[in-house]
């Protein structure tokens, strides 16, 4: 069986609250920045263009709870953007380094993946034939920061 997957950024309602309020959930202003080439933009799962304006926040990825449940720096455009809505892991993505954390229904970590540039997408496959694994989260590799999440499709 083929398990269909779903790449999901920070959310919509999310970014529309912080970009109304000025400020992000954690009371960080959101502060413009012009950007160079290659941030990773947890609104619309891209990389930055030279010049874009931008902004980094705090933001809570999981929505599973517990312990695990960090708050971590991402950057996202400043005005409002197309956001994601892809059914394809995104592009800008897979030529990266990264880790693969996978949690279960608890939000209880399980065990992790180093994928290399262009194996991403293959190894969270992987991840999910396992059906302890309800949620991963793929992050950068030397910060640890939260680039997007990923689970099943709802059927
Ligand atoms: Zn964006």
């Amino acid at each position: 069986m083929i398990t269909e997957l779903e790449f999901v950024p920070v959310p919509a309602t999310d970014l529309d609250r912080i970009r109304c309020n000025g400020h992000d959930d954690f009371g960080n202003p959101l502060v413009a920045r012009t950007s160079g080439a290659g941030a990773p933009l947890r609104c619309c799962l891209t990389l930055s263009g030279e010049g874009e304006q931008i902004a980094l926040i705090s933001h809570r990825p999981s929505s599973l709870g517990g312990p695990y449940a960090e708050v971590g720096p991402v950057f996202v455009h400043v005005g409002p953007c197309p956001g994601f809505t892809g059914p394809d892991f995104p592009a800008d993505f897979a030529d990266r380094h990264a880790v693969l954390r996978p949690y279960d229904a608890a939000g209880q970590m399980l065990d992790g993946v180093l994928a290399e540039p262009g194996e991403s997408e293959g190894e969270l496959k992987r991840l999910f034939d396992d059906p302890e694994v309800a949620l991963v989260h793929v992050r950068n590799v030397i910060a640890g920061c939260w680039n997007f999440s990923v689970r099943r499709k709802a059927a």
